[in-house]
């Protein structure tokens, strides 16, 4: 469904922005035509537009409205469902020069920025001052602050801490008609009207571009401890996660490895060498204010491991030995590509305590499709990153089998699809299975409501068929 642009576009844009931040060269135009979702086929923009200001993000904006041009929001392009791939051409508003870190205030807790700013940057700067933004998606050092609240970024923290969506407090917005507006507040509290401001994070950029954002801060934990737990099974694992939360131990982060990801990640030689045959590992951190209380807390945890079964565990005593540990779950997305050359990375959750049930699911619908599958994830909140391993592309409509099987059985141990990677392309066929023709219909009115025209990321989050079916329906 592409469109041609209107005659004079290019240059119309190059008058907003400047010639030097308007690309039409096909070459050029290549790394944006992807994302970091595997096996998706590329699409090209016709062009991209890097605006350096919020005036000029509007501006641009009206031109597409006014030409009737697609328009698809990118950040670093680290997403993992296709969101800033644009799929029906048009123009790719790249928000990379919009980087400035424009107030950090110790005295409120807050901050406010850019949606360029990369997420390491932001973590960095509040904490010289003490601060902490606890969001941390494994792209830290890449992704945008922009890209997180599209995506309602999470992370291993999000146990204790939450995702995106718990900081921010207020958003700057540039609607598809290029109207400007502010949602939320400064302050940590605030109910007055609508949530627009919850209802844009986690809209993957198709509701209005995110061009500013006011961020809840928490001190920083003074101190932090980690250690690793081996457990003979998916079960024992379960079992030792109910023991630490029964325990009244809320760990910054509760990672888990089932036995092929363990056994994956062995074959690159870690420096914590995992026992022959373990069928499953936990990652602890906890933290606090004082070092005893910290400590306490992770020994009680490790104390709820040893009474479900757990057969080694690891203390982390100095800051080598902390990081050591979490090279083992670092390695992992790499160890497990290299198991067989190629691999799908699903993002599903399921409630923790069907942990265990999910993973003896997908070791079955492995068997059932004839493909290798691990798991490995964020057992604290039940988020598994399941993958799906295979050698080549005549093994893809088996792959695409198992996914369907896999969300199926998710959504029937009452999970969800994606808790971190979000609908984008990837997903959205799948997507009906999860919601309700209700509350679809009701998501497209919404839509309607934010971008009349239907510009912004076209393609994207509901199946371009249920759109027709919604517009129609909503004509008759
Ligand atoms: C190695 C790796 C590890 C990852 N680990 C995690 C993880 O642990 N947890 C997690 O949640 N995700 C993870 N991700 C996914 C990805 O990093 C996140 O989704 C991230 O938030 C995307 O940010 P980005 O700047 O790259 O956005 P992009 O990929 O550029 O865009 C993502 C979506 O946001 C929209 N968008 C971007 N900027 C704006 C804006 N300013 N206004 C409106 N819409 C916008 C785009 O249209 C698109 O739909 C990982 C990715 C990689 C490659």
């Amino acid at each position: 469904m592409r469109r041609p642009l209107p005659a004079g576009f290019a240059e119309r844009l190059e008058h907003v922005v400047g010639s030097a931040f308007v690309i039409g060269d096909a070459d050029a135009l290549v790394p944006y035509g992807r994302d970091e979702t595997p096996n998706l086929a590329p699409a090209l923009p016709d062009l991209v537009v890097r605006p350096g200001t919020v005036d000029e993000v509007a501006e641009v904006m009206r031109a597409c409205a006014e030409g009737g041009v697609f328009v698809t929001p990118r950040g670093a392009g680290t997403g993992k469902s296709g969101g800033c791939v644009p799929v029906h051409g048009g123009v790719v508003l790249a928000l990379d020069r919009l980087t400035r870190i424009l107030d950090v205030d110790k005295a409120d807790g807050t901050c406010t920025v850019e949606p360029g700013v990369i997420l390491e940057t932001l973590q960095q700067t509040v904490a010289e001052q003490g601060l902490f933004y606890p969001p941390d998606p494994a792209s830290l050092s890449s992704c945008t602050l922009g890209g997180n609240v599209a995506e309602n970024a999470g992370g291993p923290r999000a146990l204790k801490y939450g995702v995106t969506n718990t900081y921010v407090l207020g958003l700057e917005l540039v609607l598809p008609t290029g109207e400007r507006l502010r949602t939320g507040k400064q302050t940590t509290k605030g109910v007055a009207g609508y949530d627009l401001t919850s209802l844009v994070v986690g809209s993957e950029g198709t509701l209005a571009i995110v061009t500013g954002i006011t961020l809840k801060l928490l001190p920083s934990p003074r101190f932090v401890q980690t250690a690793l737990a081996v457990f003979p099974s998916s079960e024992a694992a379960v079992q030792g996660v109910n023991g630490i939360l029964g325990a009244g131990v809320l760990p910054r982060t509760l990672e888990y490895l089932d036995r092929a990801s363990i056994a994956a990640v062995r074959a690159l030689n870690p420096p914590y060498r995992f026992p022959e045959g373990a069928g499953a590992a936990l990652i602890v951190e906890t933290d606090g204010e004082s070092e005893q209380g910290t400590l306490e807390a992770l020994s009680r945890a490790l104390d709820a491991c040893g009474e479900a079964g757990a057969s080694d565990t690891l203390l982390a005593t100095d800051a080598r030995k902390q990081r050591e540990i979490w090279q083992s779950r670092r390695l992992l997305s790499e160890a497990t590509r290299r198991i067989k050359g190629r691999k799908v990375s699903e993002d599903i959750v399921v409630p923790r305590s069907k942990i265990a049930e999910m993973v003896a699911r997908t070791g079955a619908l492995g068997d059932k499709h004839g493909l290798l599958t691990c798991s490995f994830g964020h057992a604290g909140d039940g988020n598994l990153h399941t993958q799906v391993l295979f050698d080549d592309d005549g093994e893809l409509p088996r792959v695409e089998a198992l996914l369907a099987d896999l969300f199926e059985a998710t959504l029937a141990l009452g999970g969800t699809i994606t808790g971190e990677h979000g609908v984008g392309l990837s997903k959205q066929r799948y997507l009906p299975l999860e919601l309700s023709d209700e509350a679809i219909a009701l998501s497209l009115r919404l839509k309607a409501a934010f971008d009349p025209a239907g510009i912004l990321n076209p393609g994207k989050m509901f199946p371009d068929k249920l759109a027709l079916r919604a517009k129609k329906r909503a004509q008759s």
